[in-house]
């Protein structure tokens, strides 16, 4: 069986559905992040009822709290946090190398680090990763890549990429849950020649999907979008593409447009911590007087629970009084609002109007 059909195309776009072990995932999709085993503050269903359809875990965090082995025990990560729909595991590789004051060392067998919890000495190894995402029981694992910092010299962002398919290579035989896919992660910044490589050496090892790594972390944007207009024509079409963090429409859309399948952010969440709303419009911080009177919705063209029932004023209030609820309803909204622009371009892909689509969206936006 495969798990990922091309359902339709307009230019490079896509529209698909992955079949995994719990259910089938249309694309272009946004997955919201769950990285403590809980989208913050928000309950499983209200998750699904904004039309998530599939969620990511994280197996740094996981692995130390509360460890694989006790989700293991307790029924796996879907039972544990009460999610029966698909769950995406990262690999684990992006935290280690983001917390990169906690890097004792990294050689090609592994990253040796300090936990960003207690400071205790830990490993990790392509091998170990695919173990915890197996005890998570995931429905797709990630594989542990080397995650280089923006700006480093070439020679070094060579190493990270000749290390990643090194990994990779391990990890296509390591362990894995019952029915879990296995994605494999690409590396080599903006460098045409080092991405290029890397993402044919991945392709090679033939994995269920391939995944577009290190970049959104900081690089020119000009380049990072021509990055993955290079690196997505050279996956393989059968099978799906994920880019690794990003959130914000204009770049949610050059990626789809570049033919990307999957992606996700913290970004709603962590937008909505920092009081602001992210509308068509642009983003809205709840903060500013000027919604003080406002009986509007946070966004009027949206039909989320937080703009059907609540005014600006209202959610503003909350806000400032720092009342758990007001972060609750901006994480539901902004939450939607990517669920939203991706189903909206999965449906105009399907129309032979994504050109249009995003027009629309720039011209709104800016
Ligand atoms: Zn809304």
């Amino acid at each position: 069986m495969t798990p990922f059909r091309v359902t339709a195309t307009d230019g490079n776009a896509r529209a698909g559905v992955l079949t995994t072990a719990h259910g089938e995932v249309p694309t272009p999709v946004f997955m919201p992040v769950g990285t403590k085993a809980t989208v913050k503050t928000l309950d499983p269903d209200e998750v699904r009822d904004l039309g998530a359809r599939i969620i990511l875990g994280n197996t740094y965090h996981l692995f130390f709290r509360p460890g694989d082995e006790l989700i293991r025990d307790l029924g796996g990560l879907h039972r544990f946090m009460g999610w029966s729909g698909p769950i995406l595991t990262d690999s684990g590789g992006f935290q280690v190398f983001s917390l990169r004051d906690t890097i004792a060392r990294v050689d090609d067998d592994g990253v040796t680090f300090r936990s960003v919890y207690d400071g205790a000495p830990t490993r990790f190894t392509p091998e170990l990763s695919a173990r915890i995402q197996a005890n998570l029981g995931s429905d797709v694992a990630m594989c542990l890549d080397h995650v280089p910092p923006v700006g480093i010299p070439r020679r070094k962002l060579e190493d990270a990429v000749r290390r990643t398919t090194e990994w990779a290579r391990r990890q296509r035989h390591a362990e894995r849950a019952e029915g879990q896919l296995r994605f494999g992660i690409t590396q080599g910044g903006v460098d045409e020649e080092l991405r290029r490589r890397s993402t044919e050496e991945i392709a090679e090892l033939d994995f269920d999907g391939n995944a577009i790594g290190g970049l959104a972390i900081g690089e020119d944007r000009g380049a990072m979008f021509e990055a993955t207009d290079r690196a997505a024509a050279l996956m393989p079409a059968g099978k799906p593409r994920y880019f690794m963090g990003i959130g914000d429409p204009e770049g949610v859309l050059e990626v789809i447009e570049a033919g990307v399948d999957m992606f996700d952010c913290v970004l709603p969440t962590r937008t909505a911590r920092t009081g602001s709303a992210l509308t068509r419009e642009g983003r809205l911080n709840l903060r500013n007087a000027r919604y003080a009177r406002d009986q509007g919705p946070l966004d009027e063209g949206c039909a989320c629970p937080a703009c059907r029932r609540f005014t600006r004023a209202y959610i503003r209030h909350l806000v400032n009084q720092r009342e758990v609820l007001g972060l609750r309803l901006l994480s539901v909204h902004n939450l939607r609002f990517l669920v939203d622009l991706a189903s909206g371009a999965r449906a105009a892909i399907e129309r032979g109007a994504f050109a249009s689509y995003k027009r629309d969206w720039l011209e709104r936006l800016t």
